[in-house]
């Protein structure tokens, strides 16, 4: 079985369509996917149809945008939660919404030093999406500033820069409460990528495995070999289950669907504890 948990379609900074996203699965051979965009549900729809059209199997699910108290960023992926619970769509609605507004001054303070507007950067956005920097990534590589996301990432985009602004995202333990309060399976998404920036200390994974965390994203390229030693004692000791994923987002990263698979017992364990909207599985 091949298994494939995190993909992003352009519902959030992916560049293909859900049913696009499905379709490239089908043809790397997967037999499951989960689509996972930032902060919203909305191409579940799509996503949904297609994976019977193909006849691969899709989880639905989504990635929430924390932060710590102390400000460092934590992603939490979550499957099969229900997509109207009120408690969480609020809290994804309000920073779908500060989203937008922390982008449209990102491009502000760009366009103090770079040829960019808010159009440019709009034009690369699908309508309804989440925006995120990987949308203001492709407006600076279409203006020529540079090369691709990555080189936006590493210079301009950072969170180091000038140019960057944050926005509201929820405590990471509130979301898992909110996300098994919506019926949904929590998995704590590729947990020590130190080099996208400062990653959270044990005691916040314990913190989050209190109020109800379920699984830890092992396999990710981001994880980094001694982290994932770290995080497979730490599934052992407290009976998480773990996950291995892309995190594929079309062309925008080198990501590759499948390039790491999830164990069926994992899927099995999500498919168990996940009641709030149901898989296709064909
Ligand atoms: P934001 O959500 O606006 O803070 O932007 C973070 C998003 O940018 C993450 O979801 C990543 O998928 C994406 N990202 C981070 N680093 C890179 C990179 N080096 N190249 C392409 N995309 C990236
Ligand atoms: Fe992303
Ligand atoms: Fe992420
Ligand atoms: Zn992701």
């Amino acid at each position: 079985m091949r298994i494939d948990l995190h993909a992003h379609s352009n519902i959030s900074d992916g560049t293909q369509r859900p049913a696009e996203l499905v379709a490239a699965a089908a043809k790397a051979r997967l037999d499951v996917v989960a689509l996972t965009d930032h902060d919203t549900t909305d191409g579940w729809a799509e996503a949904r149809a297609a994976a019977k059209d193909h006849g691969v199997g899709l989880i639905p699910g989504m990635e929430i945008s924390c932060k710590t108290s102390l400000g460092i960023s934590v992603h939490l992926l979550c499957y099969l939660h229900d997509p109207a619970n009120p408690a969480l769509l609020e809290e994804i609605t309000k920073a779908k919404v500060a989203r937008l507004s922390r982008a449209e001054r990102m491009v502000e303070r760009l366009a103090e030093d770079y040829p960019l507007n808010w159009d440019d950067v709009s034009a690369h956005v699908a309508p309804g999406a989440t925006v995120g920097r990987p949308h203001i990534a492709d407006a600076l590589v279409a203006a020529g500033i540079v090369g691709d996301r990555n080189e936006a990432f590493a210079s301009i985009l950072t969170s180091h820069s000038r140019y960057f602004v944050s926005h509201y995202a929820p405590d990471p333990v509130h979301a898992v409460e909110l996300v098994r309060a919506a019926g949904g399976v929590p998995v704590f998404a590729h947990p020590l990528a130190s080099a996208r920036g400062r990653v959270v200390a044990p005691g916040i994974f314990h913190d989050m495995i209190d109020a109800g965390l379920l699984g830890l994203e092992v396999e990710h390229r981001d994880n980094p070999p001694e982290g994932r030693a770290w995080l497979r004692r730490l599934a052992q000791e407290t009976g998480l289950f773990m996950t291995g994923s892309s995190d594929y987002h079309g062309a925008g990263k080198p990501n590759l669907l499948g390039e790491n698979l999830t164990t069926p017992g994992a899927l099995d364990r999500i498919l168990a504890q996940g009641t709030g909207s149901a898989p296709f599985l064909p």
